[in-house]
């Protein structure tokens, strides 16, 4: 199946074969559709398996149908478990999203790292901002972010967030979420907490495994 048939847009496909992606990932062809309808998803899969792409594509078409709305407030926040998954995840949606008519403005903030040049950055606001969930909550204290428009949440890597220790920085990032949202949880095991996690914040979720 080519990635035209996924209901993305012309940019979106082009931008994909942009990247040298010529046909999507299983994990693509399953979640690329849900997401696009606005459902849950919850998605068993490793790195490796295209899953950035597989939230990332449709996660700038929902954007950009809101774009004349509210720009730049911060619509989607990804949750990582690391720095360095944050600026690879941080890079893809930025390349993808570069050649679209309105090019969404990504931020991306991890600690371990001054939290000066992070707040520089979120003047002036954010469509999308991929976060650990530690700085992300330091940086809503500070004033430099707010989540009230929040309307598409992402898991990355659910099971290293809780093996990390996020459980209570994450439960604390869920309660500043407008309850009307989409949620996107993937993971690439699914042991007890997980499953409570995903259990808690989904409704009636697409399962896309592979
Ligand atoms: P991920 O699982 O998101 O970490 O992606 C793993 C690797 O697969 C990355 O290097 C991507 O650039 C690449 N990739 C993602 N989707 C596709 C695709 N549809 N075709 C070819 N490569 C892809």
């Amino acid at each position: 199946m080519p990635f035209s048939a996924l209901g993305l847009s012309p940019a979106l496909v082009q931008a994909a074969t942009a990247l040298g992606f010529a046909t999507p990932t299983p994990i693509q062809e399953a979640a690329i559709p849900a997401i696009l309808r606005g459902a849950d998803v919850v998605g068993s899969a490793q790195t490796g398996s295209g899953k950035t792409a597989a939230f990332a594509l449709p996660l700038l078409q929902r954007l950009q149908a809101g774009a004349a709305h509210t720009p730049r407030r911060v619509r989607a926040l990804v949750l990582v478990p690391t720095r360095e998954l944050a600026a690879q995840v941080g890079e893809v949606v930025r390349s993808l999203g570069q050649h679209l008519a309105q090019p969404p403005k990504v931020a991306v903030v991890f600690g371990g790292v001054s939290i000066n040049p992070q707040m520089m950055a979120l003047r002036g606001g954010a469509d999308v901002v991929v976060a650990t969930p530690g700085r992300l909550l330091d940086l809503v204290e500070h004033n430099a972010l707010k989540l009230s428009a929040v309307q598409l949440l992402v898991l990355d890597e659910a099971d290293r967030l809780l093996d990390l220790g996020f459980a209570d920085e994450l439960n604390r990032v869920l309660a500043l979420l407008p309850a009307q949202r989409q949620n996107l949880f993937f993971s690439a095991t699914f042991p007890t907490a997980v499953q409570s996690l995903a259990e808690g914040l989904l409704h009636e979720p697409v399962r896309v495994t592979v």
